[in-house]
């Protein structure tokens, strides 16, 4: 007899998991079925940020008007309203469900997106403090994995304080390198078992929190099991079939299946299919083994509808070959990268094409657009001069001071990291025109010196300050790129996740191509399409999503009839 439960949720990221809780809490019987053999799937390598306009805690006084009037003014698409309203008008009701319950969410400053559109602010955020991981027990090395680079050293975890405190030389940054590596040190129970840093934080202490409710509710999440089809009765998704190592049965679904399986853009089969510019799988920078979008293509088997699955949640990321890891982690956000001063992108014809300080988002944006109209993007470059590389982080490499030029190991020049004693030759090693690159970098020295950029308005608002650097002025976006030696790194159109996916209704039930819902089935979070169309309005704004649209659903089968 097949296996029976209320409900079915395909995948344990964030959607997966806040959807399972809240079923269960409504009285229903859950089964996560998760195809890796890790739970946690990209939500938790993510910074584990959500964006949570209305959120009640710490006292902001946000109002549903203007959350409303910012995500009107910035979502671009086809987006639908009635799915917005039902995001903002539940946001703060699955936060707070989420709190109470033992998840402990925390404001925290991050400005929106687009700071010149009406109703942006800086306080939508909330992320999760660190975890001991200890208290998930031995499942604990069954969750994912931070992301590598989110590590000092690719090994010591740190959370967003002490990150940015290192990255921006902040004061007393010494002592929190110290501290940060200390601690993993000290932590001898740890040492004797695992090289893995058992204080989780970003993404890794929202999962590891989730996962722990989860857990301790009794729910089963059985890993390395994928839902690669659905079985339907009279129209309605009544189940779906397993596939466990080649071994396939089937579990039925009283309610309803949840797909929550995550995105596609690690298939490049399904990238060459839907992306407006489909680059590689190793652009982006999720894990590899996740996203492939077999349960998209399975709820489109059964005559799911799909929306933006053109676009992905766009990163430039750069590709530092490493020894013996895997392509992924070999993958490098170049998020912070691009905004410090002393440096600026251009393309392959040697012309800036963005406000380089931008959220990364809006860069992806932009370096697509260029491409589609140059054809010289995708990848472009980040140039920068011996000032930044004394100063900031850049490329996976820490300041000079931590990480000098002669401990970067030989495979690595002239092949990842460029460098010239002027800017021409520069140019010629990296192929593009010595006379472009030497106007386009002897613009920006000039533009650096009025601290105005008539082309893109580099630092023209508080979200570039905020990635700046306050001691260069006048503005602390803009540093003279005149300090040799000059270095270049290639950028890609990178993502953190497709955008696109399943096309939803306001309680995350699955449409048909006529806009209507198929009964039994639902998705959440990166398997769906996202609620503000191709945009990204702030920090957190897959995960916010993911987490409100999982919450909705499990509310919705519970008031609901079983299946036919
Ligand atoms: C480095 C990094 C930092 C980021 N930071 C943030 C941030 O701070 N805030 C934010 O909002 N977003 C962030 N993102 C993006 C965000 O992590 C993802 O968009 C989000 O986690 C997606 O959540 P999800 O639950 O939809 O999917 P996932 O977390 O990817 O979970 C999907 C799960 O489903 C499993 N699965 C896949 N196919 C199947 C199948 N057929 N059957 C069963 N299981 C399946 C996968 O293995 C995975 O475990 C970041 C991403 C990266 C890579």
């Amino acid at each position: 007899m097949a296996e029976e439960y209320d409900v079915i949720v395909a995948g344990s990221g964030a959607a997966g998991m806040v959807t399972a809780m809240r079923a269960h809490d409504l009285g229903l019987s859950v089964l996560v079925l998760e195809k890796t053999h890790k739970f946690g799937g990209t939500s938790a390598t993510s910074g584990g940020v959500i964006w949570a306009p209305l959120h009640k805690q710490g006292g902001f006084d946000d109002t549903r008007e203007s959350a409303l009037a910012y995500i009107d003014a910035v979502s671009e698409g086809p987006v639908r309203r009635d799915r917005q309203e039902a995001f903002v008008d539940t946001v703060a009701l699955m936060a707070e469900y989420l709190i109470k319950s033992g998840v402990a969410l925390q404001p925290r400053l991050w400005p929106d997106y687009f700071q010149k559109a009406p109703g942006a602010r800086m306080d939508r955020c909330l992320v999760h403090p660190k975890v001991d991981g200890y208290r998930l027990g031995e499942r604990f090395h069954l969750l994912r994995e931070q992301f590598t680079r989110f590590k000092l050293f690719n090994r010591y975890s740190m959370d967003f304080d002490e990150a940015n405190t290192i990255a921006s030389r902040g004061p007393g940054w010494i002592m929190q390198v110290i501290k940060v590596i200390g601690r993993y040190w000290v932590d001898l129970p740890a040492r004797t078992k695992s090289r893995r840093d058992r204080w989780l934080s970003l993404g890794g202490a929202l999962l590891g929190a989730l996962s722990e409710q989860v857990f301790s509710r009794g729910i089963e999440v059985r890993l390395g099991t994928t839902v690669d089809k659905l079985v339907t009765r009279d129209g309605a998704v009544v189940g779906v079939e397993a596939n466990n190592g080649g071994r396939r049965y089937t579990v039925s679904a009283r309610r309803g299946v949840v797909i929550c399986a995550g995105g596609f853009e690690k298939n490049q089969r399904l990238r060459d299919k839907f992306l407006t510019v489909p680059g590689t799988d190793r652009w982006s920078s999720t894990p590899e083994d996740g996203s492939w979008g077999e349960a998209l293509e399975a709820a489109m088997e059964v005559g799911a509808a799909t929306e933006f699955t053109e676009t992905t949640w766009m990163i430039p990321t750069m590709a530092m070959p490493m020894k013996n890891v895997s392509n992924y982690d070999e993958t490098h956000q170049a998020v912070f990268d691009v905004g410090r001063p002393h440096s600026l992108c251009v393309n392959r014809n040697g012309d800036r094409f963005v406000d380089e300080t931008t959220a990364y988002d809006r860069f992806g944006n932009a370096m697509l657009d260029d491409h589609l109209k140059t054809g010289a993007n995708a990848p472009c470059w980040m140039i920068f001069d011996a000032t930044f590389r004394q100063k900031y982080p850049a490329g996976g490499y820490l300041p000079t001071a931590i990480m000098p030029d002669s401990k970067i190991t030989p495979d690595q020049w002239d092949n990842y990291i460029f460098k010239a004693e002027t800017i021409g030759k520069l140019a010629e090693k990296i192929g593009i025109d010595p006379a472009k690159l030497t106007q386009t970098v002897a613009n920006m020295n000039a533009y650096a010196k009025s601290g105005v950029d008539p082309e893109f308005d580099r630092g023209g608002d508080a979200y570039d300050q905020a990635f700046g650097d306050p001691s260069v002025k006048p503005n602390p976006c803009l540093g003279a790129v005149d300090k040799a030696p000059y270095y270049a790194i290639r950028i890609y159109l990178g993502d953190i996740g497709s955008k696109g996916g399943l096309k939803a209704d306001t309680d995350a039930r699955v449409l048909d191509g006529n806009d209507r819902p198929i009964p039994g089935l639902y998705a959440a979070g990166n398997a769906s399409g996202s609620v503000f169309g191709n945009c990204y309005p702030g920090a957190g704004a897959s995960i916010g999503p993911a987490s409100v649209f999982g919450f909705r659903a499990a509310n919705d089968l519970a008031v609901r009839q079983s299946n036919p």
